[in-house]
């Protein structure tokens, strides 16, 4: 997305896959140390075992590291539930550019003494540090989980059904994510998976995950009963089995896979005020016109998280003009970040001034200079070369 993890001119790759270990688990609190070559599905199968889960999941589950899941600060689907891994990560042991081994793997929920040093690695894509080991809370492992796929006449529809989704669910209410129309038939041709609900502009995925089935399963129709009543749905699906589960949110998860098999895609992975968050989609629509294959928006909408993605047959430097800096300004207009949750690496670290001021950018460079003096980590990424 960013290539944060691609090496450019002269850089030496690090793999950390052989520090795959589980060091402790405690199954009181759920708090789990590690390596920082795990990978993540592993860790959730680990914890799953012993009655708990991850408090992240994403796509590239099968293949990411906890190390590199921590040091791009990776969202994913459970943020809503769970929060950031800025309080989930509870300690890091990192290896420091001069050698030093900073061990800061407490297990603990409240440490007030100073600074909170793990944050500086949290989210630096390796730029201040190398993490060896994590220490992260999980949390129980939900009882009941039920996934209604929904159809919804608009994108105020969109809002005012997560309005009432955070109202009505409250606790058990664990991802709402959204798509439009042009991502379902994107999914349909190319994937062939079928819409499980009658057509419309927009659909949303709603999950709910709590301890008793029964009460999960009252409050999901009470929702469903009054959503639908009120006009704010066109159509509506509910699972609660794990085929049909996996299945609804196949139609979410393989969205990406679809815009790649359809042409070169464009892509831009935004955080938005929720009211302003699809009018972006409509005005790069507008303004590219036949220039492109498909502008679609879709994202993790509880997080106020837009992935904006556009196909064209091939790369053309004229839609990318018409692109950029357009959305970056548009954005920074709003108050966004151009980097939801994907990062900066090496594709985006220009784009910094857009989401962080002049003083911003200073302090992490004078950061950057105090615990990599020699620039070796990580090198040429996050920061702007004249920051
Ligand atoms: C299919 C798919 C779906 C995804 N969905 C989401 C999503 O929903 N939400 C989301 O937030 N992200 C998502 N991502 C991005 C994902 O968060 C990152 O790809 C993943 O967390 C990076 O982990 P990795 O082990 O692959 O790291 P790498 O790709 O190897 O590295 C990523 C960065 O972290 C640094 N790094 C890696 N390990 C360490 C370490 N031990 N110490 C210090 N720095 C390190 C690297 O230098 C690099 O800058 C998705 C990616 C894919 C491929």
């Amino acid at each position: 997305m960013v290539g944060g993890s691609v090496p450019v001119f002269d850089e030496i790759i690090l793999s950390t896959s052989l520090m795959d270990q589980v060091l402790s688990f405690q199954d009181v609190s759920g708090a789990l140390v590690c390596q920082a070559g795990c990978v993540l599905e592993r860790l959730s199968q680990f914890v799953e075992e012993r009655g708990f889960v991850m408090p992240l999941d994403l796509g590239a589950k099968g293949s990411c590291h906890i190390g590199g899941n921590v040091a791009t600060h990776a969202g994913g689907l459970r943020f809503l539930r769970y929060g950031s891994l800025r309080g989930t990560v509870l300690g890091l042991e990192v290896v420091l550019a001069d050698g030093t081994v900073l061990n800061c793997l407490t297990s603990l929920r409240k440490d007030n003494t100073g600074y909170d040093l793990k944050q500086l690695f949290i989210g630096s894509e390796g730029t201040l540090g190398v993490i060896t080991a994590v220490s992260l809370l999980c949390p129980p492992k939900p009882q009941a989980v039920n996934v209604a796929f929904l159809g919804c006449p608009g994108f105020a529809e969109v809002l005012q059904t997560f309005r009432t989704c955070r109202e009505m669910l409250g606790e058990i209410l664990s991802a709402f994510e959204f798509m439009d129309a042009e991502c379902m038939q994107l999914v349909g041709r190319h994937l062939h998976l079928a819409c499980p609900v009658r057509e419309s502009p927009f659909y949303v995925l709603v999950e709910t995950s709590g301890s008793s089935a029964g009460h999960d399963a009252e409050k999901l129709t009470a929702f469903l009963e009054h959503t639908l009543g009120s006009g704010l749905l066109t159509d509506g699906t509910v699972a609660t089995d794990e085929r049909r589960i996996k299945m609804l949110w196949a139609l979410r998860e393989r969205i990406t896979e679809a815009l790649s098999r359809d042409g070169y895609v464009y892509k831009y992975d935004l955080s938005l005020p929720l009211e302003r968050l699809y009018d972006l989609v409509s005005a790069v629509r507008a303004r590219l016109g036949p220039g492109a294959r498909h502008v679609v928006g879709y994202g993790h909408l509880g997080d106020g998280n837009l992935h904006l993605n556009v196909t064209a047959d091939a790369f053309s430097t004229a839609v990318l003009d018409t692109l950029e800096p357009f959305v970056y300004e548009w954005t920074a207009g709003q108050r966004g970040s151009v980097s939801a949750e994907h990062g900066l690496g090496f594709k985006k670290k220009d784009m910094l001034g857009y989401s962080k001021p002049p003083e911003a950018q200073l302090l992490m460079r004078q950061l950057k200079v105090l615990l990599d003096p020699k620039g070796i980590l990580n090198p040429y990424k996050v920061l702007p070369a004249h920051a």
